[in-house]
């Protein structure tokens, strides 16, 4: 199979979205944004190596690039609407990129989005998405909007991923079936985009936590110029870690593991009530941890009080 037989036959698959006037097999694809509404652009990929082991599972891989793409636009309060998929690979087996496309295809179907586009080329294995979204004019979600006296909120669990890819590299133990819903977290995260939507008019800041919840929180507190106060007891970890894993290994998790794809969040005490309603409409469960303060830096709290001392704050790929 050659790169012209692979997008021919795996990727071509015309998008029914109204608003792809012309979809992959041109020099460019053409959309038409509605009107009154914003586009939100990014992207993100993954390596071999370093995002994926090199015998992961194509569906999972598939999975996972679409899904950390999706979670940006929830982060955003987007819409999501339009993929374009960039991949190197070594060779073009037939079976591993059936097995790809599905997954792909099938996380598109899920949440409403067309692929309209990409790149091929032969290489190390790497798979980018670029996606786009849309929101109402003027009211994305930012990381500079949080206020002296938000709530900071967490929707999900955090900490399971990386309890997961501790597991898997022999670092710890977990029993089964935690063992197998961690793994779960870590290669099949789940895009929280209804609630960042439903979050656009109560959100002062969002994010998504992608790189631990610290590193993250600093992005918001950098970004908006304030402090942050988080109790250690008020975060949403699964029980299991907190029973299995030591101390220092379930905070490292918890703290700056990472891979959580799960959204952070500030808003006023005042629409508690209304985070509350909409997580349930999204079926989401959401969870108040700390709240921003005008002291600046970041504090995270044991139950105790005592200031936890933060020995790596998140994941940096150049630390
Ligand atoms: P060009 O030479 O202009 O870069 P290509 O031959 O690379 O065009 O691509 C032909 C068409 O196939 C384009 O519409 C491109 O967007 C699409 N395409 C190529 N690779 C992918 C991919 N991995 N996923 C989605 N669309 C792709
Ligand atoms: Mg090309």
């Amino acid at each position: 199979m050659n790169e012209f037989d692979f997008i021919k036959t795996y990727l071509a698959n015309v998008p029914k979205d109204k608003a792809v006037l012309l979809g992959i097999g041109d020099d460019a694809a053409v959309v038409r944004p509605d009107l009154g509404r914003d586009l939100c652009v990014s992207s993100d990929m993954l390596l071999e190596g370093r995002h994926f082991f090199a015998d992961a599972a194509p569906q999972d891989v598939a999975h996972k690039v679409l899904a950390v793409n999706l979670s940006d636009m929830a982060a955003m309060g987007a819409r999501p609407r339009w993929v374009l998929l960039s991949a190197a690979l070594p060779e073009l087996d037939a079976t591993w990129l059936r097995l790809f496309c599905d997954s792909f295809f099938a996380l598109c179907a899920e949440y409403g989005v067309s692929l309209i586009g990409g790149d091929t080329t032969k290489g190390h294995s790497v798979f980018n998405v670029t996606i786009i979204g849309d929101v109402p004019q003027g009211l994305g979600l930012r990381r500079s909007g949080a206020r002296v006296g938000d709530d900071v909120w967490v929707s999900g669990h955090i900490g399971s991923a990386a309890a997961a890819l501790q597991h898997m590299l022999g670092k710890a133990v977990l029993p089964e079936p935690a063992a197998e819903h961690c793994r779960w977290a870590l290669l099949r995260p789940v895009p929280r985009v209804a609630l960042g939507q439903a979050l656009l008019t109560l959100a002062n800041a969002a994010q998504d936590i992608s790189d631990g919840l610290i590193q993250d929180l600093t992005h918001i507190l950098d970004a908006s110029g304030v402090g942050a106060e988080i109790e250690e007891d008020r975060l949403p970890v699964l029980p299991v870690l907190r029973e299995c894993l030591p101390e220092v290994v379930r905070r490292q998790c918890v703290l700056a593991g990472g891979d959580d794809y799960e959204l952070l969040f500030t808003a006023s005490p005042a629409r508690r009530a209304e985070v509350e309603q909409a997580a349930r409409q999204c079926q989401t469960e959401v969870c108040r941890i700390g709240r921003i303060t005008a002291q600046r830096g970041l504090q995270v709290r044991d139950a105790a009080g005592r200031p936890i001392r933060l020995a790596r704050g998140g994941y940096d790929h150049f630390a």
